[in-house]
């Protein structure tokens, strides 16, 4: 069957495989959408309580421009709600208090957060010639930071960063995978602190910050309606059998077995679901994804009264290295006020992530510790939401698996892969891998 005309069934209805079966459906693909849950949205829910809206999974994201467009596409141009100025003002949780950050060299080398030889070490980076960092291939975030920064700066800074935005272990990410950015900068300069100095014009360092009227469900019913019919829930695929013309897809839906042929299939799953498909046709690759690690999250929703102390952040960062269940807190009245009734204050808690030792988080020591570093007079827990397979984590290897399943790809012409752990895991980048497909090769290129 020719480009035009030829069918296409994307698996998985998170945000990256509607996203990414809307640009199929404008592009005049007729496509197919398969959902094993009751409902769509994967990662993203939102839950209305006692005049609280509560964003389930995502909170906030940054705009890019291909987001911008698709909310425009969707028309939610007017539900899209930019975050107040408290966004830039973030904390960090050391030596029993909250400390403000701000992401300036000059500052951090004067932090009282830091000791003097924790100071000193941020010098170190200065130092380093683009030769020498060349020698040092993908690495994990925490070799890369104490070679250009020194161990308390990872400590204090770089580990609770990636506890935000992974609720990861510096000790195993790729710095590569996980801050692309400042890797390349020391692959240029050298010097992280001269590459961004030198780049300064071209990066685009303050994103604005949005979340949605309504939460992030939003913009999966608006997807949803898009799809109509093509969009089939409680329909899971249990097997791919790829084809000389293409893939054959075995389902399971309450009304029973089903067989389905398609010329393109994507497959918009966690790693791990994906490897339960590939499980007959390559064990080996299927244990590669299988590998990807997944940690618990729990999102603990609560209202805090902060009368003696108001918080005027965004949130705050906890270390690993304090070795709490809590992993961070975001205030969220502080930046969509609208999402709490008049006059309260909403907190999101993190509890859990990946450690790089052995540990056993607790919802209610989460609570507890959160406790004890505000110190609000009233903390009542509106709801908890149990993330059992969270965020997926880009250890050292990621780019040479992604590597791999581009090649995959290529042995396998009809078989695609999305999802999170392919196209990163922002909403931004979720959405950016649908808006990037080539119709001409079907696939995008790896990050
Ligand atoms: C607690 C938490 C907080 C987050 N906070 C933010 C944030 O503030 N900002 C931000 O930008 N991002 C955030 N993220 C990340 C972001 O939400 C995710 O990366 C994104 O939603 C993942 O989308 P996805 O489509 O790749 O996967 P998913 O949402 O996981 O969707 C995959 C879908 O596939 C379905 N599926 C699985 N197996 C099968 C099968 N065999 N057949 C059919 N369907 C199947 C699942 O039911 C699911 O619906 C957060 C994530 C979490 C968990």
């Amino acid at each position: 069957m020719g480009i035009a005309g030829e069918s296409v069934a994307v698996v998985g209805a998170g945000i990256g495989g509607l996203s990414l079966a809307y640009q199929l459906k404008k592009q005049g693909k007729p496509v197919t959408v398969f959902e094993a849950a009751a409902e769509a949205g994967g990662k993203i829910k939102t839950l209305h309580l006692d005049g609280f809206e509560l964003d389930l999974g995502p909170v906030s994201c940054a705009e890019t421009a291909t987001l911008k467009q698709l909310l425009a596409d969707l028309h939610l141009e007017q539900e899209v709600i930019a975050a107040k100025s408290a966004v830039s003002k973030r904390y960090i949780f050391s030596g029993g208090t909250i400390h403000a950050i701000e992401p300036s060299p000059l500052k951090l080398l004067m932090h009282p957060m830091l000791s003097w030889s924790g100071r000193l070490g941020l010098l170190r980076d200065v130092f380093i010639k683009p030769e020498a960092e060349q020698t040092h291939s993908d690495e994990t975030v925490a070799q890369f930071v104490r070679r250009h920064f020194g161990e308390e700066a990872h400590q204090k800074l770089f580990n609770p960063v990636l506890n935000g935005i992974y609720a990861g272990d510096s000790e195993a990410l790729s710095i590569s995978s996980t801050l692309a950015m400042v890797k390349t900068l020391a692959g240029t300069y050298g010097s992280v602190i001269k590459g961004l100095r030198a780049e300064k014009g071209k990066l685009n360092m303050s994103r604005k910050i949005i979340g949605i009227k309504g939460g992030f469900i939003r913009v999966v019913e608006a997807l949803q309606e898009e799809l109509g019919a093509d969009l089939h829930l409680a329909t899971a695929v249990k097997k791919i059998t790829p084809s000389e013309n293409g893939v054959k897809l075995s389902l399971h839906t309450n009304e029973g077995e089903q067989e389905r042929f398609f010329d393109k299939v994507y497959l918009a799953l966690p790693s791990y679901a994906c490897a339960d498909l590939l499980a007959d046709i390559d064990a080996q690759m299927a244990s590669a994804l299988k590998q990807i690690r997944y940690p618990k999250v729990w999102q603990i929703y609560c209202e805090a009264e902060t009368s003696d102390q108001v918080f005027d952040g965004f949130g705050f960062l906890v270390p690993a290295m304090e070795r709490k269940s809590l992993l961070g807190a975001i205030c969220i009245t502080n930046l969509f006020p609208d999402k709490a009734p008049a006059g309260k204050t909403l907190f999101a808690l993190f509890c859990g992530g990946d450690r790089p030792y052995a540990f056993e988080p607790s919802v209610e020591q989460a609570v507890k510790e959160f406790h004890s570093i505000l110190k609000p007079s009233l903390l009542k827990v509106l709801h908890v939401q149990e993330w059992s397979e969270a965020i997926p984590q880009f250890y050292v290897g990621h780019k040479k698996l992604l590597q791999s399943l581009k090649a995959w790809e290529a042995r396998y012409p009809a078989i695609f892969f999305a999802g999170n752990y392919v196209s990163g895991v922002s909403l931004g980048d979720c959405v950016e891998y649908g808006l990037k497909i080539n119709s001409e090769k079907g696939s995008v290129e790896v990050r």
